[in-house]
This record gives C-alpha cells, sequence and structure tokens, in this order.
C-alpha cells in the first residue's frame, strides 16, 4: 500500500518538474491553443489538476485496484459481481475532483470533457468511472449506486458508464 501511495507521489512529483510546459502540452492534447494564450491561468489549474492527481490516488488506485481498499474478507469474486446502476448527471466531481485540466462546463452548468473520445482520453481511465463502489465512494458521485452481490437491480436501468462523459 505504501508502495502504491509512493507511486502517487513520484509521479505527481515528476510531473511537477514539467508544470512550466503544462498549457503547451493542454493546448496540443485539447487542440485548443486558449491554454497557452492564458499562460498563468493555465498554469494554475495544471497545479490544482496534480494536487487531486494524489489525492484521487489516480495511477495507484487502478495499479493496484482491489487490494487497497478491499473490505476484510471481501473476495475478488464477490467485488466483481457488484452492480452499477444509475445515470450520470455531469456534477463534474469524477473529473479530479473538478480539477482536471480539461473541464469545461456547458451553460447550464453540467460537466465537459474537452478532449472527450481523443486517442490520448483513451487511455485514460475517466471513460470507465464508475467502475465499483470504491469508486463511486473517492468522488462521492450523487448518481451511482452500487448493488452488492446477490441483491438483483430489479426494475433498475444499467446505464453503460463509458458514455458518460460527452462533451456535447
Ligand atoms: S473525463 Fe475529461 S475532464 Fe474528466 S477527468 Fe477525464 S480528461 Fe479530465
Ligand atoms: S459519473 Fe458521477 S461523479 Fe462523475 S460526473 Fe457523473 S454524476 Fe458526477
Amino acid at each position: 500500500m505504501k508502495a502504491a501511495v509512493s507511486l502517487d507521489w513520484l509521479l505527481a512529483g515528476f510531473m511537477g518538474l514539467l508544470l512550466p510546459i503544462a498549457p503547451l502540452v493542454a493546448s496540443i492534447l485539447a487542440r485548443d491553443s486558449a491554454y497557452l494564450w492564458d499562460y498563468r491561468r493555465s498554469l494554475v489549474k495544471s497545479a490544482g489538476h496534480l494536487r487531486s492527481q494524489v489525492r484521487s490516488r489516480a495511477f495507484s488506485r487502478y495499479v493496484l485496484y482491489g487490494r487497497l481498499h478491499k473490505p476484510v474478507g471481501e473476495t475478488e469474486r464477490e467485488t466483481e459481481r457488484e452492480t452499477l446502476v444509475g445515470e450520470c448527471t455531469h456534477c463534474g466531481n469524477c473529473c479530479m475532483h473538478r480539477s482536471c485540466v480539461f473541464l469545461d462546463w456547458s451553460p447550464e452548468g453540467a460537466s465537459r470533457c474537452r478532449i472527450y473520445n481523443s486517442s490520448f482520453w483513451k487511455q485514460l481511465a475517466c471513460g470507465r468511472y464508475p467502475e465499483s463502489s470504491l469508486d463511486i465512494a473517492l468522488y462521492d458521485c450523487p448518481s451511482f449506486t452500487a448493488v452488492p452481490p446477490g441483491k438483483p437491480a430489479a426494475g433498475v436501468q444499467v446505464i453503460p458508464v463509458v458514455a458518460i462523459h460527452d462533451r456535447e
């Protein structure tokens, strides 16, 4: 567990060294020069992104998924049988606690991703959220519920979570 947390700090430290070029990288990834033109603001947002990355253990929780927070006595198989139900309301919580540098908001206040469906985005874990009750708890998602193993979610519609981050 300590090794996993160290991994987060190590990667955050490395990325911290690259912080001055973060606006340029964000510009390229989002194909939006606004990150570069508003350099100072982008830098502040990138620093916030990095802080949240550590807070949410963005790296280690997927490396050690299921081991880090698994309650005593729970088996891997039982975790896999959990059923997730709900529909995303675009609150933005799961976007690094609303600190992701690519997070945008619609005029109605719904979260949108500025790199949604790009090849870079597809490498991230964003499209898989939430995968379990642990994920739901981590970002305090108000819209999904985990139905424990053995309790069928009768009458509840299961929404594919892969489509929840649509930028439109
Ligand atoms: S979906 Fe987009 S805005 Fe949300 S965390 Fe992922 S990259 Fe950031
Ligand atoms: S999945 Fe949950 S936490 Fe993420 S934006 Fe939707 S409602 Fe918010």
